[in-house]
């Protein structure tokens, strides 16, 4: 074994809860620090610390990324009802995700890890799909209100001189519902820049869709922005990376998609990433093989694994119980972040320690040394059932001979 791999700027490190908090150590002590000579500013986002600290550190770990520009996040905790004694919490403190994105202002790209065995339910499907939700607006900062027969109901506009405008929504003959939606142009327009560099990043098309034939002004907006987005600061990027952006009506999209193959960034309105993350993920097979990134515009990246904590496993870990939890996406959070460091900061050692890792990883699972919820689903003749720990071991293995 040759000297450790040297980083020059820090990567910010939150570090979360329960079984991924386990996980954590495991991948950092067997896969990370063998190798790297890691330079982390380090967080405890962990609910017991965000407790004491009164969320503080929560904001502190979002600054942290916004100067450093790479963060990796272990999953944490939301808090519940049901966590308030478990934790004696002083506050029902918000989600630490919802609290990063809003600081960062960024795009979450979804994106399933791919291994021979595991076969997605749709079998065209050979490359990955990412999925890019818009995370600000529409129905999820709804106003709506149930109508009594008899009432008319308007959307007015008020200007800062007081002037209204008006227009009729409905006149109501009998009991109804009404709703009213916004965005923000700033918001689409970051949500579109976000998705044209990640397609950059990754050398992927951009695929974006949404109902304008029908929603003329709100839909065609979204439309709007990001064809004037790519047009003006894009096209010519995307011309020599050879490849492209696409924008189609939603329900074209959807058809599409089915008889794609994969390999693509779908860009998706706040409701549409919604729905079709749970599909998208669910036909790939296993949560436990999605990774997440969340990218803003200015071109700052956090890295997680895109599913929680893993809690029931975590109580069968406090009663000493072996457990066989997967860590692939987390490996992933630490492979995209080292990787991103590398191609930042140009170490080449870096970003081919994180293919490494990768790939060892892959190889892994794909020689049939998998963990439970895998075994399960695996195809693979000879397959084998390991803990979490023989499983990282296994990885290691791999990784050695590949460096
Ligand atoms: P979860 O942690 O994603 O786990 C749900 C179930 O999915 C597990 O019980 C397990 O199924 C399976 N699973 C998920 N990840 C797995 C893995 N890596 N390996 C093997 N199986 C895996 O969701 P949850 O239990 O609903 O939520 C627990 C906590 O996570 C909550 O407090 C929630 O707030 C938090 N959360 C955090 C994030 C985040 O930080 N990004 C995201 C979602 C949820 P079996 O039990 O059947 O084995
Ligand atoms: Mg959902």
């Amino acid at each position: 074994m040759t000297d450790k791999i040297k980083m020059t700027t820090p990567l910010v490190e939150m570090d979360g809860d329960e079984m991924t908090r386990i996980l954590w150590k495991y991948i950092k002590d067997i896969l990370i620090l063998p190798y790297v000579d890691l330079k982390s500013e380090y967080y405890d986002l962990g609910l017991v610390h965000r407790n004491e600290t009164d969320d503080q550190v929560t904001l502190d770990s979002a600054e942290a990324t916004k100067k450093y520009g790479v963060a990796v996040k272990c999953a944490t905790i939301t808090p519940n009802a049901a966590r308030m004694p478990e934790y004696n919490l002083k506050k029902m403190w918000k989600s630490p995700n919802g609290t990063i994105r809003s600081i960062l202002d960024g795009t979450v790209f979804r994106t399933p890890i791919l291994v021979n065995g595991v076969t997605p339910y749709i079998p065209t499907w050979t490359k990955p799909i990412t999925i890019a939700r818009h995370a600000y607006g529409d129905v999820y900062k709804n106003t709506e209100m149930k109508v009594m027969g008899g009432c008319k109901a308007e959307l007015v506009v008020t200007d800062k001189d007081g002037n209204e405008s008006r227009q009729l929504i409905h006149d109501f003959d009998t009991d109804g519902v009404i709703q009213g939606l916004h965005n923000i142009d700033k918001s689409i327009a970051g949500f579109a820049r976000a998705c044209f560099n990640y397609g950059l990043d990754l050398k992927q098309d951009v695929w974006f869709a949404t109902k304008d034939t029908i929603s003329k002004i709100y839909d065609h907006r979204f439309k709007d922005i990001f064809q004037e987005i790519f047009d003006n600061e894009y096209k010519e990027k995307f011309a020599q990376a050879g490849i492209e952006y696409f924008y189609t009506l939603i329900d074209d999209a959807v058809a599409r998609v089915i008889r794609s193959n994969g390999g693509y960034i779908w860009a998706c309105k706040n409701y549409d990433g919604d729905v079709m993350s749970d599909m998208v993920s669910t036909a790939y097979g296993s949560l436990a093989m999605m990774t997440s990134v969340l990218v803003s515009p200015d071109g700052i990246y956090e890295y997680e694994a895109a599913h929680g904590t893993v809690q029931r496993h975590y109580y069968k870990h406090l009663k000493g119980e072996e457990t066989s939890t997967n860590s692939v996406a987390t490996i992933f959070a630490w492979s995209g972040a080292l990787r991103k460091r590398g191609e930042l900061d140009n170490i080449p050692e870096l970003i081919k320690y994180a293919d490494n890792l990768e790939k060892a990883t892959i190889d892994t699972i794909e020689d049939g040394i998998m963990t439970g919820d895998l075994y399960l689903i695996s195809k693979l003749e000879n397959k084998k059932k390991v803990n979490s720990e023989e499983f990282l071991h296994a990885i290691n293995e791999r990784l050695q001979k590949l460096m």
